[in-house]
């Protein structure tokens, strides 16, 4: 049996055969994101990790030192990223935007964000898909709009797995007080944004200080290091009961149709009664649960790319298969949304909807309140206009009913984009409730 399976598109890569990034020898990758506003040291930090961790090819240091050496520039541990940078666009390498590195039999893929657009970009065309997050705060600048904008993004994505490394401590002295200032802000930030940091690390990434190991600098810090916090980071998503399979495609396999999909939520158990959304009809009974070359399986887990093989020539792209029968489609969606592209957007705009699979004209028909993205506080109820970079809560009018769940329940289908001419002008979550 042949089953071809294109890019997933939005939220991820579909990819029957190998889901997931994995070495012969060990479990699945862990991508992580680090993000951060201009200069609290995000190249730094990076080219630390994959030196400390002896990522770097034999002579690649050496190989930068010299360069920097022939320009006259000072060494930094920042140039290893710019020269990673300088070879992608000769394309020397393929994708140095990610980057690998293993600590205690797990790899570790490093994903650069230079900025919230190219993180969200990233992650909404599933050309990269961060699991965890390193957030970087400079302790002498402290939080900026890029970082309120990062955090909000990080809820936006679901992602829970989350430490906030507060950098620069050799410039404050190693000050305990100044860290649990900057600690107290952060937390604030990320509290209002719905997500919590699992720890919150004081270093100096310039010197490598709790990076691999504890800095003798800062004995009253008895948390992990960034490589500990990392280790206890899970790359297992929390399986929630409700099953939702957004259908990507429908093939014909041996003369009947295989609805192929990723099971974004629950467990798909052969046997039960589903249900196709948004049309609420039930799936005729005798289905199978199929994987690339597998026999039929039995079950099948969230995270999984299967195919739905069924004689039911009504599926199709953009449908949802669901295990109960009261899943509640809805056409308006209140939403709270981050505003990228650069001209406002305005009561009454249209564009496409898109969750999922799922795509739908749909207008943008109230913007309910409007917020400062620098301080996160409400500046105007009932605006006529969201500008660019701006996070509003909004109601949205859809052409025709979808599977939108309130993000808090089930965050892979309570998240989505607006795309405008086919770039994407919001990303956005559903909030409880119309
Ligand atoms: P990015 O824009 O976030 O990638 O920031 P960089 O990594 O380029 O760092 C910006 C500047 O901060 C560089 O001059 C770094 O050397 C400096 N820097 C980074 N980490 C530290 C640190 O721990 N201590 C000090 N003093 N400077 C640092």
């Amino acid at each position: 049996m042949r089953l071809p399976c294109r890019n997933y598109g939005r939220w991820g890569t579909c990819n029957m055969s190998t889901p997931l990034t994995t070495q012969p020898d060990q479990g699945p990758a862990l991508h992580v994101v680090i993000v951060g506003h201009i200069d609290h040291g995000k190249s730094t930090l990076i080219g630390r990790l994959l030196h400390d961790t002896h990522a770097l090819p034999i002579g690649k240091l050496e190989e930068i030192q010299a360069a920097a050496e022939r320009q006259g520039v000072r060494w930094e541990f920042a140039h290893i990223l710019d020269h990673f940078a300088e070879e992608r666009e000769k394309g020397i390498t393929i994708d140095s935007a990610q980057m690998q590195f293993r600590h205690r039999d797990r790899t570790y893929v490093i994903i650069d964000a230079p900025g919230h657009r190219e993180f969200l970009g990233n992650m909404v065309t599933g050309s990269s898909q961060a699991e965890a997050a390193l957030v970087l705060v400079d302790v002498t600048q402290g939080i900026q709009p890029q970082t309120w904008r990062h955090c909000y993004i990080l809820g936006l994505l679901g992602i829970r797995s989350i430490a906030v490394l507060i950098n620069k401590m050799d410039l404050v002295g190693y000050s305990e007080d100044a860290f649990n200032r900057m600690k107290q802000d952060v937390e604030q930030v990320l509290s209002a944004c719905g997500v919590t940091a699992q720890e919150v690390i004081p270093i100096a990434a310039r010197l490598g200080e709790n990076l691999t190991q504890r800095a003798d600098t800062m004995p009253w810090y008895q948390g992990p290091t960034v490589l500990d916090a990392l280790g206890h980071f899970q790359s297992a998503q929390v399986v929630r009961e409700e099953l939702r399979v957004p259908i990507q495609d429908v093939y014909d396999v041996d003369g009947q149709p295989m609805a192929v999909g990723r099971i974004e939520s629950g467990v798909l158990r052969a046997g039960r009664s589903l249900w196709v959304m948004p049309e609420g009809r039930p799936l005729s009974p005798s289905w199978a649960i199929r994987k690339y070359l597998q026999p039929p399986l039995a079950e099948a887990q969230q995270g999984d790319c299967i195919g739905i093989h069924v004689a039911d020539s009504q599926l199709r792209r953009g449908q949802m298969i669901v295990d109960r029968e009261a899943v509640a489609c809805r056409d308006r969606i209140r939403a709270s949304v981050l505003w990228l592209a650069n001209r406002p957007g305005r009561v009454g705009d249209r564009a496409v909807w898109k969750g999922t699979t799922q795509e739908v004209p749909a207008q943008l028909t109230r913007i309910v309140k409007r917020f400062d993205p620098a301080e996160m506080a409400v500046v105007e109820s009932n605006a006529a206009e969201i500008g660019p970079s701006e996070v509003a809560e909004v109601e949205l009018l859809l052409a025709h009913p979808v599977v939108a769940d309130a993000f808090g329940q089930i965050p892979q289908t309570g998240r989505f984009t607006l795309e405008m001419d086919g770039e994407p002008i919001a990303g956005g979550v559903v909030l409880a409730g119309e």
